[in-house]
């Protein structure tokens, strides 16, 4: 293996490992926006039912103020009735306050089951808050999780990148950009090793993807220092074997 592959590898190795760190991370970023997003929704859901309460009880205070009105109503006639001066204006009254009455009482009937459904909103609201409370807290142990494997990892982070940067400096600027598109791709991977497939024949594969090899891209990586890609997974390769005496 040449120089320059030798020296790739070497990068990829460092790349690998600063990709671990980065996955690691992703994960436990993604898990916090996870239960922020849930924290969010409950949050949307609280709110909502906190406007139904309300609405709620509007109509309740409205039916409330209803029924005071047709008490004083009923006063108003049963007063009235003590002044009837004849049989037919008692009557009259009697059955105007009756129907007041009715009226009335069915009024009370809705207000008492608005207030009844009122309890069940409240027990739901409850629910609510609490099934809220738990995501914020998730969220929360998510962020200091998150924030704890950052400073943790932030040495090692540090060495690698510094590392990473001595690789790049011993290979030729259009080389490392590629290799360093390669390896974005393949979540750090850039590299595969060419395999042998059998012992007696000269079939080879690449080790990331299991896509055959040709030849002609075999003579030149062992003959030559050049960059050869996988033509299925685009991976820069080369032989392993080589890189073992190292
Ligand atoms: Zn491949």
């Amino acid at each position: 293996m040449g120089e320059i592959l030798e020296e790739l590898h070497k990068l990829q190795i460092v790349e690998l490992k600063l990709a671990d760190i980065r996955q690691t991370h992703d994960d436990k970023a993604r898990r916090l926006e996870r239960f922020r997003r849930r924290a969010e929704q409950a949050d949307d859901q609280a709110q909502q039912h906190a406007r139904t309460v309300r609405e709620r009880q509007m109509r309740i205070d409205a039916l409330s103020l209803d029924i005071a009105a047709r008490e004083d109503q009923i006063n108003h006639h049963r007063v009235a009735l003590t002044k009837a001066k004849t049989n037919k204006e008692y009557a009259a009254i009697l059955s105007a306050m009756n129907t007041e009455k009715a009226d009335s009482s069915k009024v009370e009937t809705d207000a008492l089951q608005l207030m009844e459904e009122m309890q069940t909103l409240k027990e739901t609201g409850e629910a609510i808050d609490a099934e809220k409370a738990k995501h914020v807290a998730d969220a929360e142990a998510a962020q200091q999780a998150l924030e704890a494997y950052d400073k943790q990892t932030e040495e090692a982070r540090t060495a690698l990148e510094a590392k990473r940067a001595g690789h790049a400096e011993k290979i030729p600027g259009p080389i490392y950009s590629m290799f360093s598109r390669v390896a974005r791709r393949n979540e750090g991977d850039a590299m595969a090793s060419v395999e042998k497939t059998h012992p007696k024949r000269d079939d080879y594969i690449c080790g990331g993807c299991n896509m055959s090899i040709t030849l002609e891209v075999v003579n030149a990586l062992q003959t030559r220092d050049e960059i050869q890609l996988c033509g299925q997974c685009g991976r820069i390769l080369y032989f392993a074997r080589a890189t073992a005496k190292k």
